[in-house]
């Protein structure tokens, strides 16, 4: 079961295949590996004991960040990526990254950008559509019309909390979408990195 892996130079960790998006453009609909990292498709979630053991046995060397990533939403397992930040915090000296749709205040019910002071050095929030209603059509998220204001109010509680908070879309979006983008969320004052389609 793949809970660490590489890809492109960086470290990442996959807690979770669930999400309450079903991206029109998500690869987990087109195969189960990214580069060599063999399935990410996990067999069960890991508990906290699989993710430590997991970690002491790889080479962490060259590596400077470790990032929640993988085939699905990290949030959705918000106290295992609060503990797991803290034992790297802990044993480690590797920058963290959650690369996330920005719903965890629907999926934990509760603001959660606060928890993450202090355990996470950047916030990755996937913007991919610039009104509700794109969102809507594009991320088809499980809660609606509530996402994507939701999702731009974890981002703007992300940048009084963590270091760097960025958002990100992917390239196959319409070009004027991606400007719209890029308006808003030069507007919220966050950069936005468009991301190269790998699917
Ligand atoms: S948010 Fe990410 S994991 Fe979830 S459906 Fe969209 S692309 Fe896939």
């Amino acid at each position: 079961m793949t809970i660490f892996y590489k890809y492109g130079g960086k470290l990442y960790i996959n807690v979770t295949n669930r999400c309450s998006c079903n991206c029109t453009f998500c690869i987990r609909q087109n195969g189960d590996t990214v580069g060599d990292s063999g399935s990410l498709w996990l067999e069960h979630e890991p508990s906290f004991e699989e993710i430590v053991k997991a970690f002491e046995a790889i080479d962490i060397t060259g590596f400077t960040e470790v990032v929640f990533c993988g085939y699905g939403e990290p949030m959705e397992r918000l106290d295992i990526v609060l503990q797991t930040c803290e034992y790297l915090r802990r044993v480690s000296k590797l920058k963290i990254r959650l690369n996330t749709n920005g719903l965890s205040d629907l999926i934990n019910g509760k603001p959660t950008a606060h928890l993450l002071k202090g355990l996470v050095d950047t916030v990755s929030i996937s913007l991919n559509a610039s009104n509700a209603k794109e969102y809507e059509s594009v991320c088809r998220p499980s809660f609606g019309e509530n996402a994507f204001p939701a999702m731009l109010q974890f981002a703007r509680d992300c940048m009084q909390s963590v270091e760097r908070v960025i958002f990100s879309v992917v390239d196959i979006i319409p070009k004027q979408e991606i400007e719209a983008c890029q308006k808003l969320a030069d507007e919220m004052g966050i950069p936005l990195r468009v991301r190269v389609y790998e699917g």
